[in-house]
């Protein structure tokens, strides 16, 4: 399974068409093809990318998004957002918080993800440059002399992967291999974490006859790319990802004996969109809440904040640090006034309540009164246009928002999200104090069709869904090998 960071099914299509891809051409028409698999939401890779690799919604996996509050500790968690949050976090915490914490403490010990579920059943696995690798096998992982300076050297630990694990430079292949890679340096650009590390590593694997029953390899660069670039033609990046998977399906005599012997998926972890180029598409939704006071990034103690914002480019989480009955009513009005705010959604007891700023307020929650294409029910009242559905006799159909109940509904159930769920409208992106910015170029984070919606391949194996979504990937590749 490879998992491109980011991927556009508009810019897809354009590559199809310019026949820049000649892999991902071979797989669709050699199999399973959908360029509108539904995302889950929040549209931030370690929420999606823990999706992927358990099956879970947020709800159950717990991982809100790439920055949240954790109430426990009192204090913001973020990934490495931008060098700022970085520099503000301390490199320590942040690779800690992305390498430790995230797989080992933050996903859920409640969910498995396939590592660990298939290695449970006797099955071997492999995952190249995963954001989400929890197995059984301890690692101890080689943080480079640069990080370890800029960390104090206090970067120690476990991890613990499935039985073959690659994290860039961190945990790289054995000596040889690793020498020969080193003879060109573009493979440990970035520590490693890029596309050609992935695609190399892959291939060798196999070559070696090393490939594990599951072999999961990531492919992070067109994130970047989109970020730097108009997403809906990131085609380059899209060209330099197939020839990773190129190269990968070359370790077999031909790309048909990989297709007899294997099955192949290729999937996003999410879209990105377009952001407008001047400062007004940016939207500081710190500032728009500065009647409140507010936890900022790397202070530990907020015991006197009442509100933490937590911006995930696109979305945004609020928390609300106490007061909640006073302060919850007063910020849900001001956001849904703030320019280039979608939508504002919040609980109210079992319902989800969720207003279209400018449009209709609709609560629902799970029910028997109408269901959708994916099997749900649900009890609606209200407007349904303020989550882009419509209600025709027992029927709710969706259309800009893909998917739009269930995913408010395990995005504001999830113990870890904020109180109240902000989106950005098209062409809009949230700030805060630090970063990142995306002005001119590609962001993601949203609810919207347009953050949410990839590109889903798979060949060697029937999967017949007319409604994919990244949800069905784990039980899928579950139910390959036998298991629920
Ligand atoms: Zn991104």
């Amino acid at each position: 399974m490879f998992i491109v960071d980011s991927f556009n099914s508009s810019a897809l299509r354009s590559a199809l068409e310019k026949k820049m891809v000649p892999a991902m051409e071979f797989l669709k028409n050699r199999g399973y093809f959908n360029e509108s698999c539904v995302s889950v939401f929040p549209t931030m890779t370690p929420t999606c990318a823990s999706s992927i690799i358990t099956g879970a919604s947020p709800r159950d996996h717990l991982v809100p998004g790439f920055e949240w509050f954790c109430r426990a500790e009192r204090r913001i968690v973020n990934y490495g957002s931008s060098p700022l949050a970085v520099w503000k976090m301390g490199v320590g915490r942040a690779v800690r918080e992305l390498l430790f914490n995230l797989n080992h403490i933050q996903l859920s010990s409640k969910v498995k993800t396939l590592y660990e579920s298939l290695e449970g059943a006797g099955f071997t696995t492999g995952a190249v440059n995963p954001y989400i690798f929890r197995g059984g096998r301890p690692y101890r992982p080689r943080i480079p002399l640069i990080l370890q300076l800029a960390a104090g050297f206090g970067l120690k630990g476990k991890l613990r992967g499935p039985g073959s694990l690659f994290l860039g430079s961190l945990c790289p292949p054995e000596t040889g291999q690793r020498l020969k890679m080193l003879l060109s340096p573009r493979y440990y650009w970035k520590f490693g974490f890029n596309d050609q590390y992935s695609g190399t590593v892959g291939r060798w694997l196999i070559k070696k006859g090393n490939q594990p029953d599951l072999l999961t390899i990531y492919l992070p660069d067109t994130d970047g790319y989109s970020h730097r670039h108009d997403p809906n033609h990131s085609e380059e990046s899209l060209k330099s990802a197939d020839r990773q998977i190129c190269k990968v399906l070359g370790a077999f005599q031909s790309w048909d004996e990989a297709l007899e012997k294997n099955t192949i998926i290729i999937v996003g972890d999410h879209s990105q969109s377009l952001v407008g180029k001047d400062g007004a598409s940016m939207v500081h939704l710190g500032r728009e809440l500065a009647g409140f006071s507010q936890a900022a990034l790397g202070r530990e103690s907020c015991a006197a904040c009442e509100i933490a914002v937590c911006v995930n480019e696109r979305m945004s989480y609020i928390y609300i640090l106490r007061d909640r009955e006073r302060i919850l009513p007063l910020a849900t009005e001001i956001l849904k006034g703030v320019r280039g705010v979608d939508q504002v959604a919040w609980k109210e007891g079992d319902w989800c309540r969720i207003i279209q700023a400018g449009g209709g307020e609709l609560i629902f929650r799970p029910g028997r009164d109408v269901w959708d294409q994916y099997g749900q029910g649900w009890s609606c009242k209200g407007q349904p246009s303020a989550a882009g559905a419509r209600i025709s006799g027992h029927s709710v159909t969706f259309g800009e928002y893909p998917d739009a109940l269930a995913q408010l509904y395990n995005a504001l159930g999830c113990e870890n999200a904020g109180d109240i769920v902000v989106t950005a409208k098209t062409g809009f992106e949230f700030t805060g104090d630090w970063g990142p910015t995306h002005p001119g170029c590609g962001s993601h984070g949203s609810l919207h069709k347009i953050d949410a919606l990839v590109p889903l391949f798979v060949s060697g194996e029937a999967f017949g869904t007319s409604s994919p979504r990244l949800l069905d990937l784990a039980p899928f590749i579950r139910s390959r090998h036998g298991l629920q």
